[in-house]
């Protein structure tokens, strides 16, 4: 096959720009698939979960603790209005009524204080939780956010590397005959088309060639191009 120098050197540079674009491309992948991001996501799903259950919780002991405030503040006022009654009294039958009220009171009193304590204190620890599960996730969150925006530079920085290349590839290509480049389309689908012989091995292939096949290679005229026997890419001098 016939291709001139500065052909040959548009061919060489073309399979190195196509080379640095698959790179780029696996580069953007592996950027994309970030391991930590994709954990932390997965973590962030699943304490989703787990902050619903602490919301639910905080509210039912918020509740509960309304309701015991509730229950607390009707005996204190039939407490108070006992004690108005039994000041106000003058039958002493009715006074030993009212002041037997008053004690079953002050002990249903007592008895809602000690249940409101226990839920004030599970309240806390629910707060507590819900606080933590809360905090975790939102820094789990900025986490997530930066690992995204150093992907999105990374991407962005190859993406552009890409267009250089890409733009390269095209000035290149108008360089080279329609059936050099036809030929070099076939071979580059399916490995390195373009090689030259660097100590005694196809550079595409890495195969050490024979003494025979070198000669072969470095005999043909200046503007030929040869080709592996091992791998069949071109071969330019
Ligand atoms: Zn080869």
């Amino acid at each position: 096959m016939n291709l001139d120098k500065p052909g040959q050197q548009a061919l060489l540079k073309l399979a190195e720009l196509d080379l640095e674009i698959a790179h780029l491309k696996h580069e953007i992948a592996k950027a994309i698939d970030n391991k930590q991001l994709n954990d932390l996501t997965e973590a962030q799903t699943a304490s989703a979960g787990e902050l619903l259950e602490a919301r639910t919780r905080l509210e039912n002991f918020e509740s509960e603790v309304k309701r015991s405030e509730d229950d607390i503040r009707l005996v204190t006022e039939r407490l108070e209005r006992d004690r108005t009654r039994l000041n106000s009294t003058s039958s002493p039958k009715d006074a030993i009524g009212i002041q037997a009220e008053i004690n079953s009171l002050l002990k249903r009193k007592d008895d809602l204080e000690s249940i409101e304590l226990a839920l004030l204190q599970d309240l806390e620890s629910a707060e507590a939780q819900f606080k933590q599960i809360s905090a975790e996730r939102e820094s789990a969150q900025q986490e997530i956010e930066s690992i995204r925006t150093s992907i999105q530079h990374r991407v962005d920085e190859l993406k552009a590397q890409g267009r250089m290349a890409s733009a390269d590839r095209e000035i290149v290509i108008a360089k080279i005959p329609k059936e050099v480049l036809s030929r070099y389309q076939v071979l580059a689908a399916r490995q390195i088309a373009v090689g030259q012989v660097i100590d005694r091995a196809c550079s595409a292939c890495r195969m050490t060639l024979t003494v025979g096949a070198i000669d072969a290679l470095t005999n043909l005229a200046e503007d030929q191009i040869g080709s592996c026997p091992e791998c069949q890419a071109m071969i330019i001098q």
